[in-house]
């Protein structure tokens, strides 16, 4: 989930991180016991479970939004560690998101 500059010689059919507007980062974020997240940054869902904050947007909100990258980036979860730029479900979830939008239909957040 982090963003980074795209590579001059990748095509442009690659789904970079840099021509996305952070879809994954719009996702449901289980924090771990394990992970090291700081309190002000998670919230608590009726089942109870420990997830990431996100904005009013629905974003998460350790998305520095000014420079479009995680600003824990160094110590996210785990979950975000494990999400594959490029992979199915990366793909699935942009494919989603670029139909919505140009559709003028409302996300909705997982
Ligand atoms: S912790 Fe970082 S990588 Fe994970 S969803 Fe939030 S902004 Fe994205």
């Amino acid at each position: 989930m982090a963003r980074s500059s795209p590579s001059p010689s990748t095509t442009p059919s690659v789904p970079l991180c840099g021509r996305c507007d952070a879809v994954c980062c719009r996702l449901t974020v289980v924090v771990q016991p394990e992970d090291n997240i700081p309190a002000h940054l998670t919230t608590h869902t009726d089942a109870g479970l420990e997830v990431m904050a996100r904005d009013e947007d629905g974003w998460c909100v350790a998305v520095d939004a000014a420079h479009m990258h995680c600003s824990i980036y160094d110590s996210r979860p785990d979950v975000c560690r494990r999400f594959v730029m490029g992979a199915p479900y990366c793909k699935s979830i942009r494919s989603d998101y670029t139909d919505r939008t140009a559709r003028g239909i409302p996300l909705e957040l997982f």
